[in-house]
């Protein structure tokens, strides 16, 4: 796997990876999944990544970038897409599954600005795979 060469690139190539890794896990041994807001099934690869607080993907800390994964949960085309992600079924999903003060810090992360590389990118693109391979 070669080092991206620009940022845009970087940044596509990492999103691509935890999108893959978020909808394949969360997959059964037929490689179906549920779309976490309206309960259909499909085979993962038609589900999409759907974000719960929209624009928040990275974060950062000492030991480096980080992806907020509990932020991104597989969805159908119809709820990520048409129906602007079901956020209000999403928002009662997130606080069954993660309590409600970690959904509202994710709410308050959305509005720190996270400044990221190439190489945050790469690194970040490389674990997902891993993840997925392992
Ligand atoms: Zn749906």
């Amino acid at each position: 796997m070669k080092r991206p060469r620009t940022l845009k690139a970087a940044k596509h190539r990492a999103w691509r990876a935890i999108s893959n890794f978020v909808r394949s896990a969360a997959a059964d041994d037929e490689g179906y999944a549920q779309c976490i807001t309206c309960g259909n099934i499909d085979h993962w690869k038609n589900l999409h990544a759907g974000h719960y607080v929209h624009g928040l993907t990275y974060g950062k800390d000492k030991d480096g970038p980080f992806v907020w994964v509990e932020n991104v949960h597989p969805q159908c085309a119809g709820c990520n897409t048409y129906r602007n992600g079901q956020l209000h079924i999403y928002t009662l999903w997130m606080v069954d599954m993660y309590g409600r003060d970690f959904t509202e810090r994710l709410i308050v992360e959305r509005h720190k600005p996270v400044k990221m590389s190439i190489d945050d990118y790469w690194k970040i693109e490389r674990e997902f795979y891993d993840a997925l391979e392992a």
